[in-house]
């Protein structure tokens, strides 16, 4: 069966692992596939611990000059329901300043750490971040769903049927938004994607002609971003 509209998939992952620069972004250049990578940067003590699996200042500015959307996904990855407004725009600033420092295009995206919608948060972040990613698991419907409480789905493990499952619901006015986390995660295992499997939904997503895009394009084309 042919095809005639696009649907699309917009592909986010989470967490600065250094498989996202090694891995995926290469992928995502051939295919000409968009993408959202979220950025935190957690402890001090944790992050030097895992440095080698994680993604530095500069490699960090390598995927935005790949044309990669480079989002805030807070600096210590705390969930955001028990922190004060102060605290939450200490977490965010935080991450904001990093990213300037490190060149990187001011963040249009914002993803809740660990998933949950925040409603303590989301009148704040709404005035820094056009949208915001939860991990509400459906399609995003852009002209309906409240911008700072977007939907997406997990894919994670050995079970392609996650992908499968997740991206047929794509469609006319439904974008589906995967998060991943490092393709592979060594410090994650949990949320680890082997990198044979990644590389076959790339192509799948290819050869059924998704369109595959980063969340600022979609909140841009929706009218989301005032820009
Ligand atoms: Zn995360």
């Amino acid at each position: 069966m042919k095809i005639n509209h696009p649907v699309t998939v917009v592909l986010t992952f989470d967490d600065a692992c250094k498989s996202h620069l090694e891995n995926v972004a290469p992928l995502l250049k051939q295919y000409g596939f968009g993408a959202t990578f979220f950025i935190c940067r957690f402890k001090d003590e944790w992050r030097a611990k895992h440095e080698k699996h994680l993604l530095n200042a500069a490699e960090i500015r390598q995927l935005a000059d790949m044309g990669f959307e480079i989002g805030n996904h807070t600096w210590n990855h705390p969930g955001l329901q028990q922190l004060s407004a102060t605290e939450c725009e200490t977490e965010i600033a935080r991450l904001d300043q990093f990213l300037n420092d490190a060149e990187v295009p001011p963040p249009v995206s914002f993803a809740y750490p660990g998933g949950p919608y925040a409603e303590n948060a989301a009148p704040s972040l709404a005035t820094r971040f056009p949208g915001a990613r939860t991990t509400e698991q459906r399609p995003w419907r852009p002209d309906a769903d409240d911008p700072m409480r977007i939907p997406a789905i997990p894919i994670q493990g050995d079970d392609e049927q996650l992908f499968f499952r997740a991206v047929e619901q794509a469609g006319p006015g439904n974008v589906v938004v995967l998060v991943f986390h490092g393709v592979p995660d060594p410090v994650h295992e949990r949320v680890s994607t082997p990198p044979a499997l990644f590389a076959g939904y790339l192509q799948y997503l290819h050869r059924n002609h998704y369109r595959v895009a980063s969340m600022k394009e979609i909140l841009r084309e929706n009218g989301l971003t005032g820009k």
